[in-house]
C-alpha cells in the first residue's frame, strides 16, 4: 500500500522539532541502542507525529543526524543494523532498498523472529504485580523506569509483551 503524500521536511530541520525529538530517546548503555520513548507503530517502530501525518522515528533520526535533515529518498529503507526496531541510534541505521532489507533479515535469521528469552535479571527484579502495573502503565519510559527502579529497556520490553509474557 503507497500513500502518495507529498513530502514536506522542512519541519525536521528546526531545532524546535530536534528538541522535541531529542527529548524522546532513551539511551540503553548495554547495547548503545536509543530506545524510542514515545509512541509506536503496530509493528513496532518508534512513530512521530508532525501535523496530521505521523512518520517512523528511526527514519527521522537518520534523516537528522546523517543526512543534513533531509528525508531519505522514496523507496530508500533505513535498516536497523542491531535488529531493534525501535531503536533510533543512527550509528545503527543503514539506507538500504527493501530488498536489501531482506537479504539482511534472512542473513541474520529474523525471519521469522522467534521468540526471543526474556531478560532474567530484569524479571528477576519485579514481582509479578509490580510487571503487571507496568504492562498497563502508559507515558513515558523514563518516569516508568525511575518509578519503579529498572531501567528504560525492563520497561521497554515489558510494554511491548517481550518479558513477562504470560501476566
Ligand atoms: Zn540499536
Amino acid at each position: 500500500m503507497s500513500r502518495n503524500v507529498i513530502i514536506d521536511d522542512a519541519f525536521i530541520k528546526t531545532d524546535a522539532f530536534r528538541e522535541r525529538f531529542e527529548r524522546q530517546i532513551s539511551p540503553e548503555p548495554n547495547t548503545g541502542c536509543w530506545i524510542w520513548d514515545g509512541s509506536y507503530t503496530t509493528f513496532g517502530y518508534g512513530k512521530v507525529y508532525v501535523k496530521t501525518a505521523d512518520y517512523r522515528a528511526h527514519r527521522i533520526s537518520w534523516s537528522i543526524f546523517r543526512n543534513g535533515a533531509n528525508l531519505p529518498s522514496p523507496g530508500v529503507v533505513i535498516c536497523h543494523s542491531c535488529d531493534n526496531r525501535w531503536c533510533v541510534n543512527p550509528d545503527h541505521l543503514w539506507p538500504g532498498s527493501q530488498s536489501e532489507n531482506m537479504i539482511d533479515a534472512v542473513k541474520k535469521g529474523r525471519m521469522p523472529q522467534a521468540g526471543r528469552r526474556g531478560d532474567r535479571n530484569a524479571t528477576a527484579k519485579l514481582t509479578r504485580d509490580e510487571a503487571l502495573a507496568i504492562r498497563n502503565s502508559s507515558g513515558m519510559l523514563k518516569l516508568a523506569a525511575e518509578e519503579f527502579g529498572v531501567s528504560v529497556s525492563t520497561i521497554h520490553l515489558i510494554r511491548v509483551g517481550r518479558t513477562w509474557k504470560n501476566l
